[in-house]
This record gives C-alpha cells, structure tokens and sequence, in this order.
C-alpha cells in the first residue's frame, strides 16, 4: 500500500454517489493528484468541513484495492485564506488561477514552482497587499514562463529590433507565433493584438524581474487595461480554449 502525504490546495471537487466526494488536489510534493474523500459528504465530522477551496491542507492519501484511484484519510487545514472566501471578486481571480492550474497540468508531475507562485499570489491577495488586477497579470505571466510558453516581448519577431530601437509607441503581438511584431512589419494586419511600448516594459519587468521586484510594479491604469486583456487572451489561446471562471470575472467586473 502506498502512502502520499503533502501540503495540498483543491483544484475541483464533485460528489461522488450519496456520500463521498471525489477531489482534484494540487499537492506540494506530488503535483495534481485525484482522491476519494469517503464518506465527506455525510459525515461533516469526517473531514471537519476543511475540504473547501482556497485553504491550504495537510493532506494523507493511500492507494485502495483499487489502484488508480487513492483514498484520502487525512486533511488537516493549515492555512485559510479567508479575505478570499468572504470577497466575491477574490474568489472570482482565485477561480480562474485555479482553473489555469488544473487545466493545463498533467497528473502526477511535481510543479513547486507553480505552487509556490499560487500560494504567494493567493496570499497577497487574501492579505491585501496588492490589487487582485496585478497579480492577475504577474500569475499569468510568470505561470507561461514556468510552463515554457513565455511570450517573447523583447524583440520584433520579424526584423529583430529590440523595442526600445523601435520607432513610435505601437507594437502588436502576434499570438500564434507567441512574439512582438512592429508596426513597420505589421503592415496592415488586423489579427495582432496591439500592444503599447509603455505596456510592454511593464510585461517585462514583471516577466523576468524577481518576485520581491515584479511585486512592486505599479501598472498605469491604462496599462494595466492593456496588460490583462493581452494575458488572458494569451493564456485562453495557450491554455484552453474558454475558462467558466473568467467569463464569470468579466460577468461581476
Ligand atoms: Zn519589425
């Protein structure tokens, strides 16, 4: 029988028959990881009503008869992110976070850095330390680059120069080839997504800056508009084709 024991944030979470419930976790030490809480549903007592979203656990799981399948026996709720349960539009940015996660991860394959970022992010927003808005951006950007679909902000993907070298302050981005066009190269083009100098530099810096660094950006409002109708078509085209959360984001925003 094997034991499976980590910090754990829940991905998802269905029921299961009249009692049990079946729980997509995104553990620490194992990645995404399926189990059956059994019993969870009728027994408030069983898993003392930790199994919620936007809580850290500690989580135990063995494999049962049936190997494919674990078994949660243990969780144990270590931190709460409580702001974020009471706020609907912290509740709508964690869902979609949520929904990134366990869309575009395979099972099974460990992933703390993207853990480590989910969990900063989550934080800082259940602490109020930054505006849901920006770290929506730096979650997205810095989730493409651990993923390895960084989008190449550096450079026009045509003729090769550098965005600071490059005349006036429209640029496009082309998302199939996941880089920068100038509006030289772009000619006419009307698929591109234009993208301003002043927006780019501030992609970058909390693209590649250090966490502690990217954390103190301060987007301009118009920016910041910019930046996060850039990042979710990016991470849609990317990652899946259409997430239920941020619909519901643009719904309540
Ligand atoms: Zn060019």
């Amino acid at each position: 029988m094997k034991t499976i024991s980590s910090p754990a944030i829940i991905l998802k979470k269905i029921e299961y028959g009249d009692s049990d419930l079946i729980i997509t976790f995104f553990t620490l030490n194992h990645g995404k990881i399926t189990a059956i809480a059994k019993y969870a549903k009728k027994s408030k007592k069983r898993f003392a009503s930790v199994l919620e979203p936007f809580g850290e656990l500690n989580i135990v799981m063995t494999s049962g008869r049936n190997k494919e399948l674990l078994i949660l026996t243990e969780a144990q709720l270590s931190h709460s992110f409580t702001e974020i349960k009471k706020n609907i539009l912290k509740t709508a940015y964690a869902s979609y976070w949520t929904e990134i996660i366990n869309k575009s991860i395979e099972n099974s394959v460990t992933e703390k850095q993207i853990y480590a970022l989910f969990y900063k992010l989550l934080n800082l927003i259940d602490k109020n330390i930054i505006s849901e808005t920006a770290a929506n951006i730096i979650f997205q950007i810095r989730f493409a680059n651990i993923v390895g679909i960084k989008p190449d902000l550096k450079n026009c993907c045509l003729c090769k120069r550098e965005i600071n070298g490059v005349k006036g302050e429209k640029l496009f981005f082309d998302i199939e080839k996941g880089a920068i066009v100038c509006e030289a190269c772009n000619g006419g083009d009307k698929k591109n997504i234009p993208l301003f100098k002043g927006t780019i530099k501030q992609l970058l810096w909390v693209q590649d800056k250090e966490i502690e660094k990217a954390l103190k950006i301060k987007f301009t409002e118009y920016c910041l508009r910019q930046a996060t109708d850039f990042m979710e078509r990016f991470i849609g085209y990317y990652v899946a084709k259409e997430f239920k959360s941020l619909k519901f984001l643009k719904e309540i925003g």
